[in-house]
Formats: structure tokens, sequence, C-alpha cells
């Protein structure tokens, strides 16, 4: 359990499958302590003790949660991690965020956050896939000429598609290539779209049941093939990583922050 010194931490939709797993993993951090939860106005929970934490009642306040807090760690939806970091860049407040198929306005808020405070942003807060991330660049410098894909599968209930980790992965292959991902991406392929061209790199997403996250890196040579993959069994993985770095966050400069970075890989 967190001490009274301990990092007070702010989570974001605590009646969410990762929210509710940040709670658990940062009750359990002995540099933090769950200061405050804050969910949408209708979420189930609103007004009752937090799951996890029954010492804190979940709230829709997101400026007494911050005010309440070293830190907040946030798991939710594009429009409300816009909402969150333009309320935490007026009160400087370090944060965490991992929340994926963030929108243009949701990227400016968090540049904006990012100015005045420091701020982990990361699609996947896993050691196993931060690790994946280096190896696929890794992988996609030496292997020249040959073809590169990714397939990602999640349960039924993900919104946003491809994954920011299959994103991230195909990113990693593009830049360990020297290429403008946003040149050579094909999240789709429908009807006569002719053959492959080379330097392409495809992305699919496949969604049922309650996979938490599989991602595969595919490195098609000659007669030879790579893959190299990463399945999530457990949203612990994430919830740790993101307490971890939510206690490594403060007091760092203000600026963006990946995982890699905390990892210190
Ligand atoms: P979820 O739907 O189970 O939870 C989302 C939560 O956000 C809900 O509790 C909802 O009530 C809450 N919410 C919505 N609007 C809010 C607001 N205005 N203020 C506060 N809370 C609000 O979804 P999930 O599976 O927990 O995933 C959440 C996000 O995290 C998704 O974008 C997902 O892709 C991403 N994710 C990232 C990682 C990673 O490692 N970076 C891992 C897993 C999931």
């Amino acid at each position: 359990m967190g001490t009274s010194s301990a990092h007070r931490v702010l989570v974001l939709g605590p009646s969410g499958r990762m929210g509710c797993a940040v709670i658990e993993a940062a009750s359990q951090h002995p540099a933090l302590r769950v200061s405050a939860a804050v969910d949408r106005e209708s979420a189930a929970g609103v007004g009752a003790p937090a799951i996890g934490a029954p010492e804190v009642i979940v709230t829709s306040d997101i400026t007494a949660g911050l005010d309440h807090a070293d830190v907040y760690v946030d798991f939710t939806t594009p429009d409300a991690t816009e909402h969150a970091a333009r309320a935490a860049t007026v009160r400087r407040r370090p944060a965490v965020i991992g929340t994926t198929g963030l929108t243009p306005q949701a990227l400016r808020a968090i540049d904006d956050l990012a100015k005045v405070a420091p701020v982990v942003v990361a699609a996947n807060f896993s050691l196993g896939v931060n690790l994946l991330l280096g190896l696929a660049r890794t992988a996609a410098r030496v292997l020249d000429g040959w073809d590169a894909e990714v397939a990602e599968i999640h349960h039924n209930r993900k919104r946003d598609a491809p994954s920011g980790t299959a994103l991230a992965i195909a990113r990693a292959i593009a830049a360990g290539r020297g290429q403008d991902y946003d040149a050579v991406k094909r999240h789709a392929r429908d009807g006569d779209v002719g053959p492959r061209p080379p330097g392409e790199i495809g992305v699919i997403a496949l969604r049922g049941g309650d996979i938490i996250g599989e991602h595969t890196a595919y490195f098609f040579g000659e007669h030879e093939r790579i893959e190299l993959s990463h399945r999530a069994t457990d949203r612990a993985i994430f919830a740790r990583g993101a307490v971890h770095a939510a206690a490594w966050v403060v007091g760092k400069p203000p600026g963006r922050y990946d995982m890699l970075a905390v990892l210190g890989l």
C-alpha cells in the first residue's frame, strides 16, 4: 500500500477495463497512492467508492480531481483525453496517457500540456511491446527488400483500428528503412488493388472475443520469413507499465516522453 509521502494519482475512467487495472496496480505501488478517480457523468460507479480503492469516491469533476493529484493516468477516449489535457495544462499536472485513436485535437491538447508539464504518451505500456518496437526497427533496417506487414487482434469492444500499437510497430519498420510512413502505409486491401508495391507496409486488424492484444510484424523474404509476435494475456502488464511511468514522470522537466525513455531502453 502507498504511504502518505507517496505521489497522489488521479485515475480517469475507473469503470473501464484499463482504469480498473490501473487502480489495482497503483494501489500496490509503494511510491503511489490513488487520491482521486474521475469518470464521465453517466458512468456506473460515480458517487460510489472506487473498486480497488474504497477510500476514494468516484466523481465526474476533473478539476477537483486534478487539484487532489500530483499526476494523472488516462486510458479513456480521445475526447476525454483532450478535455483532461486542457484542464491539466492550466494546473501544469504531469500525465500518463494511454488512450489510442487520438484525434488531431487531442494530440494538440497533449502537445500544449507537454509545454508546461512532463507527459508520458504510449500506445502500449508493456515491456515486451516496447522491446518489439526496437526489434522491428532493427529487422527492417537489416532485411533490405523484404516485404513487411503488421497484423493485430483485439477483443470485439475495441473502438479504434488499426490499434495504436500496430501503428507504432509499422512506424518503427518505416523508421528502420528510412521511409515516410504516411507515404507507404496500406491500412486495408479490397478489390483489384494490383501487385504489392515494394516498400509498402500493410496493417490489418482482426476483432473478436476477449483477446487483450496480439501483434505480429511479418518480414517476407525469398524462401524465408520472420515473424515477431507479442501476445498480451492480462491487462495488468499495461497497468503496471503505466503506474511505473506515473512514479517516474513526477518531477521530470516539461516535455513529451515515450515508454522507451521510462524503461531506459
Ligand atoms: P473502456 O471502454 O473499458 O474504458 C474507457 C473508460 O473511459 C470508461 O470507464 C469510460 O467511462 C471512461 N470515460 C469516458 N469519457 C470519460 C470522461 N470524459 N472522463 C473520464 N472518464 C471517461 O476502454 P479500455 O479497454 O479501458 O481502453 C481505454 C483506452 O485505452 C482505449 O483507447 C484503448 O485502446 C487504450 N489502451 C491502451 C493501452 C496501452 O498500453 N497504451 C492498453 C490497453 C488499452
